[in-house]
């Protein structure tokens, strides 16, 4: 299935710059078959792959009108507002500044998007080619992963795990999924707490009375207004951020819009509602389903293994290095991630500072200062009479034991 192995081939990893050939899709896991960096460290050139992804999760969703449908295969297509800004510059420079935003807030009034853009921080402010369009990018990735919406970019799933998955979609695109509108808090009508209630409040038509300016009651200041983020009042004449699932009694500051487990800003302000809090879509799904540290996907299979803390498919749960199964054979922890003995020896195993063989995992050893050794007689001695220290005093000097300060005097001098 069009697992897309072929997309960013090459790219550079950020992270580790020359340290990785290139950008090679690992056959299950969502990494760099070089490096081990997740596609999102890579500088992947951007392709309308995301837009599409985006475009598929607002299908049979009410934000239908973010999406286009594509005249040749029709996919939805994520229709992403993008703001160009042009600067008028003193008459004397020639040159006219233009700034564009990969991603602006979709609101008629550009003033309003102006604002919210100069509300973030100035780092995460998506301007093409800056350090703000990466980290969009990179939230773009992480935060909404293909894979936890679209079963054809998942690893072998069973028709069952295909059928669960959809329905799994269904719902989170019933009662979750939303995406953040930006508003002055006067403009906003605040509706009695018992009315706002969203739940029963389909046939009312909620979002008909959102927005619209209430003539009847005078227009409220925004500094009575309080983040519900952060608590802070809002700034008069700043705009907010307000999150219908969440009901219009409740807004944000631009720059509060953030996944309460990642803490990060919700990319293009799309968030996932879930008993009172915010998260991204990763992190909503974390709270609903296990996920697979092997291959990332979120398991929609009743057989699957806790090891270490972690969810794993059991066919998943593999050697991060040689990916050979490790169930029932010895495995070593190396960063949290598991690898098996023999890749372990050949190349996370520490060296014996006594005979400068690499240390099997499985036998005992002494650590001190960054330092090991096997803890045998034939190793663990004194440096300069061979005594053998295991339960003894002993003084450490760069790698090297002495039983007493004689023999250490001996053999520094
Ligand atoms: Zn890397
Ligand atoms: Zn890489
Ligand atoms: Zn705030
Ligand atoms: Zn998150
Ligand atoms: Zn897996
Ligand atoms: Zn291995
Ligand atoms: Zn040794
Ligand atoms: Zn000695």
């Amino acid at each position: 299935m069009g697992l897309g192995h072929e997309e960013g081939f090459g790219a550079p990893c950020l992270k580790c710059k020359e340290k990785c050939r290139g950008f090679e899709l690992h056959y299950w896991r969502k990494i760099c078959r070089n490096c081990k960096c997740g596609q999102e460290e890579h500088d992947i050139p951007s392709s309308n792959e995301e837009d599409r992804k985006v475009g598929k999760l607002f299908e049979d969703t009410k934000y239908t009108t973010l999406i286009a449908k594509l005249k040749n295969d029709g996919n939805p297509m994520y229709k992403r507002n993008v703001m160009i800004l042009t600067n008028p510059v003193p008459a004397k420079n020639i040159s006219i500044d233009t700034v564009t935003y990969e991603w602006a807030p979709p609101v008629q009034n550009q003033t309003l998007a102006r604002q919210y853009m100069q509300m973030l921080p100035k780092e995460k402010q998506p301007v093409a080619g800056s350090e703000g369009a990466q980290y969009r990018k990179k939230q773009l990735a992480k935060q909404l992963p293909a894979h936890d919406q679209d079963p054809s970019k998942c690893h072998e799933l069973s028709p069952g795990e295909v059928r669960h998955m959809e329905q799994f979609v269904k719902k989170y695109k019933k009662e979750a999924l939303g995406v953040g509108d930006v508003k002055l808090p006067g403009e906003v009508e605040v509706r009695a707490p018992d009315e706002s209630n969203l739940k029963n409040g389909g046939g009312r038509g909620t979002s008909s009375a959102v927005g619209a300016m209430d003539k009847k009651t005078p227009n409220q200041k925004a500094s009575q207004y309080c983040c519900y983020h952060c608590k802070l009042r809002m700034k008069e004449g700043d705009p907010a951020v307000y999150a219908e699932r969440a009901g219009y009694d409740k807004l944000w500051h631009p720059g509060c819009f953030v996944c309460y487990t990642c803490g990060e800003l919700l990319v293009d302000m799309i968030y996932f509602w879930k008993n009172g809090n915010l998260y991204c879509g990763r992190h909503y799904c974390d709270s609903e389903r296990p996920r697979c540290a092997g291959c990332d996907e979120l398991i929609f299979s009743n057989e699957y293994t806790l090891a270490e803390g972690q969810n794993w498919h059991l066919k998943h749960f593999c050697c991060f290095d040689c990916d050979c199964v490790l169930a029932g054979i010895t495995y070593i922890m190396v960063n949290d991630k598991p690898v098996c003995k023999s890749c372990y020896m050949k190349n996370h195993a520490v060296i014996c500072q006594g005979c400068h063989n690499a240390i099997d995992p499985e036998v005992q050893r002494v650590t001190y200062n960054n330092f090991n050794w096997h803890a045998t007689q034939e190793c663990f001695l004194c440096s300069c009479c061979s005594k053998c220290l295991i339960g003894q005093k002993f003084i450490s000097m760069e790698g090297m034991l002495f039983c007493s300060v004689e023999c250490k005097g001996k053999m520094m001098s």
